[in-house]
């Protein structure tokens, strides 16, 4: 898309001097930084990819530049779970979809043809005519699992996650505790919610459970291989 950039440097040129705007220049200095990134960047790191350039200018500005090129239809602004707004790149005619890292944050694009096709047709057999859909995967990226461990304490699982309950550290207190609580060694569990802080809830059979931190730092799981069905 590298070649492309300069048309739409200029297609952006026209619009915003037909509209009257200032700062013409600093304006095509944005524009250019973003269309030489491939990320999906938020004010922040915009300012930091400008500074680069030796351009120096006030966040606000550079907010009010990119929230225009968004309504001109050179930028798409995305706001993903837990994440600052950010902006990519907007090709005509072209879509893609966002898996998102929960654990590093990182965004991974990807397009499936048939997948598309997919949607359409679920969302016509509902009598809806679709005009636009996105698509979030929420999950771990290949190197945020490929650093994970087998056997982790409960608190370190994900939402999502289906795990298996290995041990109980702490002595055989602790194993009367979880007991208790209706889970036993062996069983599988359903991670509902886990913040990172305070208690988090499972699923176990049919029933929710919420565990306070401490003690699922005491539970050992294991990551089951097969994914949630949702
Ligand atoms: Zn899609
Ligand atoms: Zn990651
Ligand atoms: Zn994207």
């Amino acid at each position: 898309m590298k070649n492309n950039n300069h048309f739409e440097k200029g297609n952006f040129k026209t619009l915003v001097e037909t509209d009257g705007e200032d700062r013409i220049q600093d304006r095509l200095n944005i524009i250019d930084v973003f269309l030489g990134t491939e990320e999906h960047v938020t004010i922040e790191e915009m300012c930091i990819l400008l500074s680069k350039k030796g351009y120096e200018y006030e966040g606000e500005f550079v907010r009010k530049c990119m929230n225009r090129m968004a309504d001109l239809g050179f930028a798409q602004k995305k706001q993903f779970k837990d994440q600052p707004i950010r902006y990519e790149h907007r090709h005509l005619g072209r879509h893609h979809d966002h898996f998102i890292c929960t654990k590093c944050g990182k965004i991974v694009e990807f397009a499936d043809r048939e997948m598309e096709l997919v949607q359409a047709r679920i969302a016509a057999s509902h009598g809806f005519h679709m005009l636009q859909h996105r698509m979030e995967i929420y999950g771990l990226c290949s190197e945020c699992l490929a650093q994970r461990k087998p056997l982790i304490p409960l608190a370190l699982a994900k939402p999502g996650e289906r795990v298996l309950i290995k041990e109980m550290a702490g002595g055989k207190g602790s194993l009367s505790r979880l007991s208790s609580m209706g889970l036993r060694l062996g069983d599988q569990i359903e991670i509902i919610n886990n913040t990172g802080k305070g208690r988090i809830i499972l699923g176990h059979d049919n029933m929710r459970l919420a565990i306070g931190r401490s003690i699922a730092q005491k539970i050992v799981v294991s990551v089951a291989d097969k994914e949630a069905p949702d």
